[in-house]
């Protein structure tokens, strides 16, 4: 395990993370398989649908988990890759899925991965795209023309 960092370069917009997502938490039952040998060895296992803690040996019943949420049905975002998708746009963020982490969304997106940094920019498409990408944007809300350019940054997975 560690962290990796790969420079990435869009031509887009970048948005604040806040502008697209929002942590949602949710319960789960504890799966009876993923309770304590105590518990399932001593304890009725079905006394308690409703209950959060065993009430004879105090196990947890019940869990909590966080999942991402996208705040408009055009984008979606895949809790368990991490990938984000809104239309066919290339979409990366820069930083973990949090508060503070910048998405940004646009084309010509080259990962600088193999033998150095390598960008082609089909120039001649360049408004054609530009226009589709506000259009898109502009229908949830999002585009802002400010923001609009060329980025480079890193996108760190840990
Ligand atoms: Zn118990």
């Amino acid at each position: 395990m560690g962290t990796d960092y790969y420079p990435r370069t869009i031509i887009g917009v970048r948005l604040p993370w806040t502008k697209l997502f929002k942590k949602e938490w949710y319960k789960e039952r504890v799966p009876y398989t993923q309770l304590p040998a105590r518990h399932k060895e001593r304890c009725d296992s079905e006394l308690h649908d409703t209950a959060t803690f065993c009430p004879s040996c105090g196990c947890r019943l019940e869990r909590e988990h966080m999942r991402i949420v996208a705040l408009t049905p055009e984008v979606t975002y895949d809790n368990d890759e991490g990938d984000i998708e809104f239309h066919d746009w290339d979409v990366s963020r820069a930083g973990e899925p949090d508060d503070y982490a910048d998405i940004f969304i646009g084309f010509d997106f080259v990962e600088g991965e193999e033998h150095g940094v390598l960008l082609q920019i089909d120039v001649t498409a360049f408004d054609k795209k530009k226009a589709r990408l506000k259009a898109d944007l502009e229908e949830i809300g999002l585009w802002d023309d400010d923001s609009f350019g060329l980025w480079s940054f890193m996108f760190i997975s840990c």
